[in-house]
């Protein structure tokens, strides 16, 4: 999986261009490890609320969903233990959609609040480097609390320098997405 493109705009989202090679997989039902590895690492990642069309809970839609949404929710997650007690504690929101009649088979649009530029950025490294190291030992060599301590450190030092963007922590109607998340802060 590989994030190929970063826009942020005004209005406190960050848009994400997501492309997986045809060679990997595409959904967690092939890959039934990724989520369960996340849960033991982000305890509280399976309690997140997740928006999908079955009803299901995060813990359960994990176990048969795409890539990208998993790496959504992960993303909101990092951002959320970074940004507690920092930040506003309004919550962020997330967004997983896909069109393959437009776009190459592949292509996920991933779209999240966030606080800070510099923090966001880092934090859809970390996650994007998570998700691609679940298919080896490398998982083993991220230390997550070690991470977020330097990323709230990053937040800390960065905050006066960034104001945080207009309407970050607001959660809009838009429920044209496949998935559209909240976490709370
Ligand atoms: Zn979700």
């Amino acid at each position: 999986m590989r994030v190929s493109e970063i826009t942020f705009d005004e209005s406190g989202k960050v848009r994400l261009t997501v492309e997986i090679p045809e060679t990997e997989a595409f959904v967690t039902t092939h890959a039934p490890h990724m989520p369960r590895i996340l849960f033991k690492m982000f305890p509280y990642l399976a309690a997140q609320r997740c928006f999908n069309d079955q009803g299901n809970s995060f813990r359960r839609e994990a176990m048969a969903t795409e890539i990208p949404h998993l790496f959504e929710h992960l993303l909101l997650e990092v951002q959320k233990q970074v940004r507690r007690g920092i930040y506003a504690p309004a919550a962020i929101s997330g967004e997983t959609e896909w069109n393959w009649s437009i776009d190459p088979r592949g292509r996920f649009h991933v779209t999240v609040g966030y606080d800070n530029e510099i923090v966001a950025l880092a934090s859809i490294r970390l996650a994007e480097r998570i998700i691609n190291s679940l298919d080896s030992k490398d998982i083993t060599l991220i230390d997550v609390d070690r991470e977020v301590r330097r990323l709230r450190e990053l937040a800390k030092a960065s905050r006066r320098f960034i104001p945080p963007p207009r309407g970050g922590g607001e959660v809009d109607g838009d429920t044209e997405a496949d998935y559209v998340d909240t976490v709370s802060a």
